[in-house]
């Protein structure tokens, strides 16, 4: 059978509603908040600073540290607390979908950590924790020469859509989960696939993954910029 209309009556290539705000926690460096539907994710930057123990320090450069949690609550069926493998995973592939943007050749021997918590889990976590961290990441001021944005694109039964929601992912003839992160060049910096596709719908899904996260950009910029308009009326 067809996957003819989903579930939430999107189109095919329309991703759910996007909401992002910057300095959104006060004592941290840096600080957002990316919401895709019902996924929200808050991120908070602090350093760079002196890394310690000392025998982690690289005196060429700062290191980046990102750790990804999501909260027991923020799905219907209590998610068990503490580090698991799945955020140890998401932590190490949201470092490497932001390290290409980030200079931290100014900061030997510093760490600048990155702590993203998902308060609110509906799928999709991992790209809305790396729109949160590159934003946060902007705010803080931490040298960057671009913004990374990420969106999950995929195939539903017989169908490719961007931004599957969870529903979607648990659909009964199955679905592929495809999370993309890119620059605003369209350069991918994450790219990892859970199912099935053929090279065609994987080029198709790319497409929707461009068109997406030039979107994503565009809502990550401005609300950097009305943090800046706020802070100069104020
Ligand atoms: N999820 C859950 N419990 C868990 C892990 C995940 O309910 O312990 C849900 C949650 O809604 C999450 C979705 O499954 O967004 C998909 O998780 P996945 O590991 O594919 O990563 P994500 O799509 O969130 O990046």
């Amino acid at each position: 059978m067809s996957y003819a209309k989903r579930f939430d009556k999107r189109r095919l290539d329309e991703m759910r509603k996007i909401d992002a705000k910057v300095g959104v926690i006060k004592r941290a460096d840096g600080s957002a908040m990316f919401q895709i539907g019902d996924t929200i994710a808050i991120a908070a930057v602090y350093g760079p600073r002196a890394l310690h123990p000392k025998f982690l320090q690289n005196p060429e450069k700062g290191i980046l540290r990102c750790n990804y949690d999501m909260i027991s609550f923020s799905v219907p069926d209590r998610k068990r607390p503490g580090p698991a493998r799945r955020s140890t995973e998401i932590s190490l592939v949201t470092e490497k979908a932001l390290l290409p943007v980030l200079d931290l050749k100014q900061f030997p021997n510093a760490v600048v950590d990155v702590f993203i918590q998902i308060v609110q889990a509906n799928a999709g976590t991992r790209c809305a924790g790396i729109c949160a961290a590159s934003m946060a990441l902007a705010h803080a001021g931490v040298p960057m020469s671009d913004l990374i944005s990420a969106i999950s694109v995929g195939k539903v039964s017989d169908k490719i859509v961007i931004d599957l929601n969870k529903e979607e992912e648990d659909h009964e003839e199955g679905a592929t989960d495809i999370p993309v992160a890119m620059n605003s060049e369209g350069e991918i910096t994450l790219l990892q696939l859970d199912g099935n596709v053929s090279k065609s719908e994987l080029f198709q899904a790319l497409e929707f993954a461009k068109k997406g996260c030039s979107e994503i950009d565009v809502i990550q910029r401005k609300a950097l910029k009305d943090f800046y308009k706020g802070v100069k009326n104020e």
